[in-house]
Order: structure tokens, then C-alpha cells, then sequence
């Protein structure tokens, strides 16, 4: 495993070699890679796409274990709207929206900007959201080892709004549930607190 700052040096081979083969992408579309505004374009997006996929290599587990502290706090834990970017795996377009987690503590709490990170390591790979709702719930299970958690992504996927079905305005909402929150009183207490969040 890297360590966390490895996209801000971006390694000098694969850059270049992604770098080539974006300007032979731009080529065959059509373009002009000799054009004044394209000419760093290939080396600007291969750094971009090197920056969107860095949680690749970082441990998500590892984030959350370093600012882990006993704690006897008993009731839920809600961080609501995190902002979430990522990039579905199908297209390597973007998808993007909100995600709310929750957590019921057993004896550690954990430092609540940890909780985002953790989005943004599952979020910068490439992605499904099923798939990123799955990965976040199981790591904060696994690693805080709470009573119980929850997770809720809206995203909307510009795959689907750009191209092929082309509906604008739609949102898929995923959702996963573990210990506590598979209870129904206890899932639905968490669905009404983010509820004014959800269309
Ligand atoms: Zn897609």
C-alpha cells in the first residue's frame, strides 16, 4: 500500500504513458493535438484521471483506525450530505450526489472528518454505486466494529444524462444496513433524521 499523498506526485512513467495515449484518443476523435488549447491537454488529463482513481491505493481502514477513541456514547451518530464523486467503472464517466452514513458506537467513536475520507477513498477508484455503497458499509463495520451502521448514496450518473437514456433529472438512491439498523424502528429513526435530504 502507498501512502496517501501519492497522487500529488504523480509518477513520471505512467503519467507519460497515459498522457500518450489520451493524445492518441484525441487524435482519433477527430482533433488536433497541436491546437493551442488541447496542446497539455493529454498531460492535464492524465493527471486528473490519475488524481479521480488515487483511492486505489489508499487503505480506507487505516484512515479510520488512526483516529479511533474509546468512548461510552451510546446513540446514533449521523453524518448527513457528504459530498460524493466518482466515476461509474461501465463508462469511466462521473457519478456524483450525497451520501448519509450513520453509526451506533460499542465503546469507540471515531473523528467524524474520518468518515468522509472514507467516501472519498472508495469514491476515487473506478466505481459502481451498489458497489461503493457496499464497500463503505463494511469497512466502518469491520474496522469501528459498531453496534450498527447504515449507509445512503443519491447519485446522479452522468452516463445515464449524457448519453444513452438521457434522463436528466434522475436519482438512484442505494442503501445498506448492518447490526442495529437492521432492526425497522431503528432503520427507520435514521431514514427520518436525513429524511428532508431525500427526494
Ligand atoms: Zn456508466
Amino acid at each position: 500500500m502507498k501512502h496517501y499523498h501519492h497522487f500529488e506526485e504523480y509518477n513520471i512513467e505512467v503519467t507519460d504513458d497515459i498522457k500518450q495515449k489520451y493524445a492518441d484518443i484525441i487524435t482519433n476523435i477527430g482533433e488536433d493535438t497541436s491546437r493551442e488549447g488541447i496542446v497539455k491537454t493529454p498531460e492535464r488529463a492524465a493527471k486528473a484521471m490519475q488524481f479521480l482513481t488515487s483511492g486505489h491505493c489508499q487503505d480506507p481502514a487505516a484512515i479510520l483506525k488512526k483516529a479511533m477513541f474509546a468512548e461510552d456514547y451510546n446513540d446514533m451518530v449521523i453524518i448527513k450530505d457528504i459530498e460524493l464523486y466518482s466515476l461509474c467503472e461501465h463508462h469511466i464517466l462521473p457519478f456524483f450526489g450525497k451520501a448519509h452514513i450513520a453509526y451506533i458506537p460499542d465503546g469507540h467513536i471515531v473523528g467524524l472528518s474520518k468518515i468522509p475520507r472514507v467516501v472519498d477513498v472508495f469514491a476515487r477508484r473506478l466505481q459502481v454505486q451498489e458497489r461503493l455503497t457496499h464497500d463503505i458499509l463494511e469497512c466502518i463495520n469491520d474496522t469501528l466494529k459498531p453496534k450498527g451502521v447504515a449507509v445512503v448514496i443519491e447519485a446522479s450518473h452522468m452516463c445515464m444524462m449524457m448519453r444513452g437514456v438521457q434522463k436528466q433529472n434522475s436519482v438512484t438512491t442505494t442503501s445498506g444496513f448492518r447490526g442495529q439498523f437492521e432492526k425497522i424502528e431503528t432503520r427507520n429513526e435514521f431514514l427520518k433524521l436525513i429524511s428532508s435530504n431525500l427526494s
